[in-house]
């Protein structure tokens, strides 16, 4: 197991948004509530065992300081044989989707994760709630806000921690966006461009399914765009504007979008430029000021990525993300406090993808003054 390092603790510095946080006491409180619990770290039982539970979030897992793998809930019994033997997990811990709902009474699961195609995570957030679990839910939150606000209501009779993998709120450099942009290092951001795409295959074909998926590229890659335009102005949009990418293979794209461009318009005449595609690779985040300029690209990725000003290179390490994430929820769960990616932030990023939707459908700019106000705090200068 690693040793946390400098690096765990100046990620859990940005999980809260109360004053603690910030004077980077948090991993010392996460330590001390942890030793209340005899030193045990929170379980956390990941719910769907694909590519991003396999590739990504276990590894994560095992370097988290504050929470490790505790349990698994998958449909497919000779994928529970190997995660049971490769991280050591206990047939209690093991569950399929029917019986899932026992979960409640396994003390050794604080934390359930849900990684299933898109339109399967309310019901399995709301049996997580109800279970009286804390709950990390994937991106995007659900296929729709009306869902979201079901997966909400269903923690307010639990007072059980909620929030979205947004993992790179945890990141150094797209940290270091929110900073430059929200501060006005460089003066007040006139202009933004965000761009997110790739080529998808087959392999997860839920993904070009719009009932599971909710839409194509942009519930997927695009809503990293949406986040980070949000994230540099630290500004909600009021209007959106969107077009989509004529097909150019109906039969991959009979259901969803091949790719699409949008606009967000934020109150002050700041526009983001977006596109995100199925059939493209591109990766950027750029804020323009009058006086200058700092982007990423790339910007999304999990690891490899690499951030520009004027003035030149920006100088952080890439992190491994998901550790990060968790380890920020964990802190949240241990010492009660807000994360700064809660659910309320997925449903305005649901919100904003429906109005997108909506502006592409009927050529009109949709106001957006409606959604959810969420923003995460400003985040301080990185050392
Ligand atoms: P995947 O297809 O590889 O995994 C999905 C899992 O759900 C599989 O184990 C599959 O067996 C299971 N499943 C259960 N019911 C299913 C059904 N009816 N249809 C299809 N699969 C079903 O997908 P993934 O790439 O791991 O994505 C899972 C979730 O994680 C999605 O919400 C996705 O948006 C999110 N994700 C997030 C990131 C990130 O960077 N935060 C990256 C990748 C994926």
């Amino acid at each position: 197991m690693a040793m946390p390092g400098l690096a765990t603790f100046a990620g859990l510095q940005a999980c809260g948004n109360d004053k603690s946080q910030s004077s980077g006491t948090s991993a010392a409180d996460s330590t001390a509530a942890m030793a209340k619990t005899g030193g045990r770290k929170l379980g956390l039982a990941l719910v769907g065992l694909g590519k991003y539970s396999e590739g990504q979030l276990a590894p994560a897992l095992q370097e988290t300081q504050f929470c490790k793998l505790a349990g698994i809930v998958t449909g497919t019994p000779d994928k529970a044989d190997k995660w049971k033997k490769k991280y050591d997990i206990p047939d209690a811990n093991v569950y399929d989707y029917k019986t899932f709902d026992r979960i409640a009474d396994n003390p050794a699961i604080d934390i359930v994760y849900v990684v299933l195609p898109n339109a399967l995570h309310p019901e399995f957030v709301i049996r997580a709630a109800e279970a009286g679990k804390h709950v990390i839910c994937e991106k995007p939150m659900a296929t729709s806000a009306a869902d979201c606000q079901k997966m909400l209501d269903a923690f307010k009779k639990t007072g059980k921690k909620f929030s979205i993998g947004y993992r790179l709120h945890f990141d150094p450099f797209n940290r270091e966006m929110m900073r430059l942009g929200q501060q006005k290092v460089y003066g007040a951001v006139k202009k933004i461009y965000a761009q997110n795409g790739q080529k998808e295959g087959y392999d997860t074909p839920w993904r070009l399914n719009k009932k599971l998926a909710g839409g194509g590229p942009l519930p997927d890659v695009g809503v990293y765009c949406l986040q980070g335009a949000i994230y540099t102005k630290g500004e909600i949009p009021i209007a959106v504007t969107a077009k989509y990418h004529p097909k150019t293979d109906l039969e991959k794209f009979k259901e969803v979008e091949e790719g699409m461009d949008f606009q967000l318009y934020f109150a002050d005449g700041t526009i983001a430029e977006c596109r995100t595609s199925y059939n493209d690779k591109y990766n950027l985040l750029r804020g323009e000021t009058d006086q200058s300029w700092f982007e990423l690209s790339p910007a999304y990725a999990y690891d490899g990525l690499k951030g520009q000003t004027k003035a030149g290179k920006m100088d952080f390490e890439n992190v491994n993300q998901q550790a990060r994430q968790m380890d920020a929820f964990a802190d949240c769960v241990l010492n009660n406090k807000e994360t700064t990616v809660p659910g309320e932030m997925g449903m305005r990023d649901v919100q904003l993808l429906e109005a997108i939707y909506r502006a592409a459908d009927t050529g009109q700019k949709v106001s957006t003054k409606d959604v959810r106000q969420v923003l995460d705090p400003t985040p301080k200068a990185q050392v």
